[in-house]
């Protein structure tokens, strides 16, 4: 059972003694039924009109997005640094999806068939786009674009952990587009499945955990008319073979791992080392590893923040006093406080995996922590770390330390992930490419660049041939 969640104050996760301000749940049919309603003037609306509408949205968060970026700082705890690279984030996906909104959407003329026919990409409806609270505005907006530029209206739900900086992005857009072309939904689970379940949306993006896409997609499978694209959590391996480069390899194993404290989909939350480098890159790792110290997110300098929430840091707490399966070769933390600041702040962990265990796969290297914790194994040969990198539920990103040309495409012919990258994090997802997962992590409907493709009905038209005047 969903518990209802009506009214909330969230707390900033860096600084427990901020008071927030109040949240209320929006009620969902009157914002469904304006939007049912705006839907076939939108449809209407030429491409290039639709543009120009969006574009002058672009200029008005341009003018707000140092105030947005403080905003998702204190809300989330999310570095200032790496929100005000979100912002940059949610500004530069306007032209790259116009670009794409101008190539996939144009018909298709098809001259191989018995009569001239052409595909068109017709407008579906209402959308209701979903959100996660690690990235609180470039993953809804990334997904509300595409949706806008088909001529699909959006219902935005965020995640009621960044309501407030949510809601300031989702007015701005709002007030750029006709009456009911987007609105913004506050709430939790409950109003994600109201959303999601009314009748009148036809396609849903929704962005979070594993088990809450799986429910909503059993809650959804009897509605045909409904099309959903799912994008999910990670377990990321990182593969560090023989030749790396390992000072780089560290470091950039250090940064897949503690960005966003750990808390994004594409995290580095494992690691794969040939058996002959692991000590040596281990000990580089831990020494990359002690420019993440935790600190206040809203200084510029901040590099590491607190988790979300306490739920979050208290299953950080019990990750960290387990010890099935491995060894700690760097034990984290728990912090309740960080320079006088009350938060829910963390160090991060390496687990090295195997020894005296009775369990040959501990949760800590298969499940999803959403925090700064690094599970670390060692193979002999590359498809023992094949073998190892594909055994996971998840299959979203992975990344491949190597010199050698050969060896990263036998990797990359292999991997079962929907990103791989050879010399980079495994958080290196720029939004010049499309962006999804396999298995666990999404169901074939990548976000990023291209998700247009997925936002539309296709309709294929035919006319006998000297049939119309
Ligand atoms: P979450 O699943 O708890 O919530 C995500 C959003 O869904 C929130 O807005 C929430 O209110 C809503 N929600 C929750 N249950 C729902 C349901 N049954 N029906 C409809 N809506 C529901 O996730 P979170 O804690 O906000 O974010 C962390 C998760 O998101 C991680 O698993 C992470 O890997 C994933 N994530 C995935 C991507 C990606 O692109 N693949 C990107 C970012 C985060």
């Amino acid at each position: 059972m969903i518990p209802e969640l009506t009214t909330w104050r969230n707390q900033s996760p860096g600084n427990l003694d901020l008071r927030l301000d109040e949240v209320h749940r929006t009620p969902i049919p009157p914002l469904v039924d304006a939007a049912t309603k705006a839907a076939p003037g939108w449809a209407r609306v030429p491409l290039s009109e639709r543009i120009e509408r969006l574009r002058s949205a672009r200029s008005k968060l341009e003018i707000v997005q140092e105030d947005l970026a403080l905003q998702i700082a204190i809300e989330t705890g999310k570095p200032l640094a790496e929100a005000r690279g979100e912002l940059g984030a949610v500004l530069g996906k306007f032209e790259l999806s116009f670009a794409d909104a101008s190539r996939h959407l144009a018909d298709e003329r098809v001259t191989d068939g018995p009569h001239p026919a052409r595909v068109r990409r017709r407008a579906r409806g209402v959308a209701a786009v979903i959100a996660p609270f690690n990235f609180p505005i470039h993953l809804g907006h990334g997904a509300s674009l595409p949706h806008l530029l088909a001529g699909n209206p959006v219902v935005f739900k965020p995640s009621p952990s960044a309501a407030g900086v949510a809601g300031r992005y989702a007015r701005i857009m709002a007030e750029s587009l006709p009456p009911g072309v987007f609105a913004l939904a506050q709430g939790g689970a409950d109003c994600g499945i109201e959303l999601c379940t009314h009748p009148s949306v036809r396609s849903i993006c929704f962005t979070g955990s594993a088990t809450a896409g799986r429910h909503l997609a059993q809650l959804v499978a009897d509605d045909f008319s409904k099309d959903l694209a799912l994008e999910l959590g990670g377990k990321n391996a990182a593969i560090v073979w023989s030749d790396a480069d390992l000072p780089s390899a560290a470091q950039a194993v250090a940064d897949g791992m503690c960005l966003t404290a750990g808390q994004r989909c594409n995290a580095t939350s494992r690691v794969i080392l040939h058996r002959e480098i692991a000590p040596a890159f281990l000990e580089l790792l831990i020494e990359s590893l002690r420019r993440y110290t935790p600190a206040d997110p809203t200084e510029p300098e901040a590099r590491l923040g607190p988790l979300i929430d306490r739920r979050a840091w208290e299953q950080y707490r019990l990750a960290l006093d387990q010890s099935e399966g491995g060894d700690w070769i760097l034990h984290g933390e728990a912090l309740r406080a960080v320079d006088g600041l009350r938060g829910f702040y963390v160090q991060p962990a390496v687990f090295a995996v195997g020894g005296k265990s009775a369990d040959p796969r501990p949760p800590l290297l298969t499940k999803e922590l959403f925090a700064p914790l690094l599970a670390a194994q060692t193979a002999s040969d590359i498809d023992q770390a094949l073998a190892e990198a594909n055994r996971s539920v998840y299959g979203l990103s992975c990344s491949v330390f190597t010199k050698s040309e050969a060896t990263f495409w036998r990797f990359a012919d292999e991997l079962q992930a929907g990103n791989v990258y050879a010399n980079l994090p495994t958080t290196f997802s720029p939004s010049t490419l499309p962006f999804g997962g396999w298995g666990e992590s999404g169901n074939g409907k990548p976000g990023g660049r291209g998700f247009i493709r997925f936002v539309t009905a296709e309709q294929a038209i035919q006319i006998r041939t000297d049939s119309l005047a």
